[in-house]
């Protein structure tokens, strides 16, 4: 008896970074997300089963499964689920993949992108925000994820090179730094621009080049120039 008592708690830890599907996300996946187009399962399924709620603060919780991004404080949003869904699909991320995130905000897109690679290093820029969602991350058990407060224009050299590589904040062009630091063969989503920004996807080709595509118009925060 002791060995199953033994296998429940080992199951339950595994289990535990991801949540059962409920109404408010099933319906969140399939009115907003797979209905505008993202068809990828695993995707779809992570979207299902990550715990939107824990991500945004108390006041806000009863709108955590709206078609919207939401204030998180200090000029930072939680993307509208669909942006994170849409994201999510375009990085293409695999179960051996070391993806870097530029902009870690509420963690929520740290939490989506966890169960679907190997390892996640999440750069924020504000420390409170950093310390927050490492808090959050850390309490609903997520083991693969790294934050930390720090400039992401200057990437993080110590873990690189990345296989995917995901802004979430919008920088006027592409960092020179996070091209070096990405992979041969890898991929690089991001908002980029202005007061006009794009949602890009760029693949880093065996010369060395990068190829470039175009999905949607985007409105993300801007990336500010770090303060280390
Ligand atoms: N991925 C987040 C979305 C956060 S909004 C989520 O799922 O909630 C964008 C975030 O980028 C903000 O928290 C902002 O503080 C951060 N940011 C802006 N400029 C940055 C920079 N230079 N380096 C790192 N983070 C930056």
């Amino acid at each position: 008896m002791g060995g199953i008592a033994g296998f429940g708690v080992f199951f339950a830890v595994l289990a535990c970074a991801q949540a059962p599907p409920t109404k408010a996300r099933e319906a969140m996946v399939r009115e907003q997300i797979e209905a505008r187009g993202v068809k990828e399962e695993r995707v779809l399924d992570v979207l299902r089963r990550t715990p939107r709620h824990e991500f945004v603060p108390p006041e806000l919780q009863v709108h955590a499964y709206e078609d919207r991004p939401l204030a998180i404080g200090y000029g930072a949003t939680i993307s509208q689920p669909y942006i994170v869904g849409l994201m999510t699909e375009l990085l293409e991320p695999r179960p051996d993949s070391i993806v870097l995130e530029i902009g870690t905000g509420s963690g929520y897109q740290a939490a989506v992108l966890a169960p679907l690679v190997r390892h996640l290093y999440s750069i924020e820029v504000v420390p409170e925000l950093a310390q927050r969602a490492a808090k959050v991350l850390a309490r609903l058990q997520y083991k693969n994820v790294t934050v930390r407060a720090g400039d992401g224009y200057q990437g993080w050299p110590e873990h690189a090179p990345f296989d995917r590589i995901i802004l979430t904040a919008a920088p006027p062009e592409l960092p020179a730094s996070l091209v070096q630091q990405l992979k041969t063969g890898g991929r690089i989503v991001a908002p980029i621009g202005g007061q006009d920004q794009e949602l890009l996807v760029f693949e880093k080709l065996a010369d060395g080049s990068l190829r470039r595509r175009s999905v949607i118009p985007v409105m993300f925060v801007p990336m500010v120039p770090g303060r280390n």
